[in-house]
């Protein structure tokens, strides 16, 4: 069996870390070609310490000498590099097959990209670069042999359950519909009243996933479910009239698909990405991922509800932006980037994300999405204008309300 060679985009994140879990159990299969980071030195140096990579990269440049020292005191000679470039070079280095995409935001369009072009096996959990540039990632996947496997799990559960040749188009292989599950977050059965006083440490408990705080507070505004809409549109070439959300939960079923006789095929497990990242890394076979035995009996009820866009817009605006096509997703996301980093720093109310992120996109001039200048300068000008947006009105605050 030839070992695969990981490149690892964002390491030190949830993803990151359940990433290198599941290559510390086979040896045999992966080696760790590079690892990177944005800024935090210690974990970077203990990471390489145990896994020898041959490169380490850093965004910030400041820390990367200290990353090199650090090195040096633990006899590791892995050898650093830093900014975006290097990210870049890392995710397409000749000596790298797969490369876990796992950086957070926007930041991580580039070096994906840079993967997806250099024609590597991407898993990709960055969803936000689909959302930004769908059409230019998926044309550089197909012009370039790449193969993207997708590690969200509500993807890569529609990823199982679709035929392998899907790609011939959805209808033509027999699919109704695309039904994306959502846990609902920890603020599912919160009136909209309440919604107004929650604070950052509370939208980032979320009931039955341990991940970032920006995807926690996605998960929590439903923001996350609205990017996934996106996400799906571009992985499986399905228009968003035929994609679904129900709420669901338990977070047992991580998404179905159903066809046109009425048959309805799902992905069911425990929730630990560590499932969708031992799928993604071994594809096409099956290894061991630590995930312990789905005991449905246990679990005993699977429950489905439909969900309440009044109390989480941000899905209808995320189908809004999809429908509008071009640059609107790319807008939609920095908007909500600014918005949700401005709510973790106590700038502005939970409730003022989707407002923000509403007005931006209303203000916004669309634009054709095939050229990445079109896509990086659309994201500029939103964040440009969801920072002004929060500076010029303290919006509503809860105390405002
Ligand atoms: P995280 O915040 O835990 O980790 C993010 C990683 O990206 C860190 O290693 C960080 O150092 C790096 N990073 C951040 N900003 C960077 C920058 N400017 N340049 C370079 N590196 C940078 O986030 P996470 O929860 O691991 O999520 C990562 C991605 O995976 C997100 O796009 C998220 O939506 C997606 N995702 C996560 C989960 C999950 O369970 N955590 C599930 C599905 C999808
Ligand atoms: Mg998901």
């Amino acid at each position: 069996m030839a070992v695969k060679s990981v490149t690892i985009l964002g390491s030190t994140g949830s993803i990151g870390v359940s990433t290198l879990d599941v290559i510390a159990r086979h040896p045999d299969r992966f080696r760790v070609f590079a690892l990177s980071a944005a800024s935090r030195v210690e974990e970077l140096a203990l990471q390489c310490q145990q896994f020898r990579p041959r490169f380490a990269a850093l965004a910030d440049p400041a820390g990367a000498e200290q990353l090199r020292l650090r090195l040096k005191a633990l006899a590791c000679d892995t050898e650093v590099v830093s900014g975006e470039r290097a990210l870049c070079d890392i995710a397409s280095h000749e000596e790298t097959d797969v490369v876990m995409a796992a950086i957070v935001g926007a930041a991580g369009l580039p070096p994906s990209l840079a993967a997806a072009r250099a024609g590597k096996t991407v898993l990709l959990a960055n969803k936000e670069a689909l959302v930004m540039a769908g059409a230019i990632f998926m044309n550089a996947v197909r012009d370039n042999g790449a193969l993207l496997l997708p590690i969200d799990s509500e993807h890569n559960a529609i990823f199982q359950s679709l035929p392998r040749n899907f790609g011939d188009g959805l209808s033509n292989v027999g699919v109704r519909r695309i039904i994306l599950t959502a846990s609902g977050g920890p603020f599912r059965e919160r009136s909209i009243n309440d919604l107004r006083s929650v604070t950052p440490e509370q939208a980032c408990a979320h009931p039955n996933w341990v991940m970032g705080r920006k995807i926690s507070v996605d998960s929590a505004t439903m923001m996350n479910k609205g990017l996934e809409v996106v996400e799906a549109h571009w992985l499986f070439n399905a228009p968003a009239d035929i994609i679904d959300v129900v709420l669901h939960p338990q977070s047992i079923v991580h998404s179905m698909v159903e066809y046109l006789d009425g048959s309805v095929i799902a992905q069911l497990g425990n929730p630990d990405m560590r499932t969708p990242i031992a799928y993604g890394l071994a594809f096409p076979e099956r290894i061991h991922a630590g995930v312990g035995l789905l005991d449905l009996a246990k679990v005993g009820k699977l429950e489905f509800s439909a969900m309440d866009t009044d109390r989480f817009p941000c899905v209808r605006l995320a189908y809004q932006a999809l429908q509008r096509g071009g640059t609107a997703p790319a807008v939609l996301n920095a908007a909500n980037e600014v918005a949700v980093d401005a709510f973790l720093n106590g700038a502005m109310a939970f409730t003022d994300i989707p407002r923000v992120i509403e007005d931006v996109l209303g203000d916004a001039n669309i634009n054709a999405a095939t050229t990445l200048e079109a896509v990086l300068s659309a994201d500029a000008a939103a964040r440009a204008a969801a920072r002004e947006r929060i500076d010029r009105s303290p919006i509503q605050t809860a105390a405002a309300n």
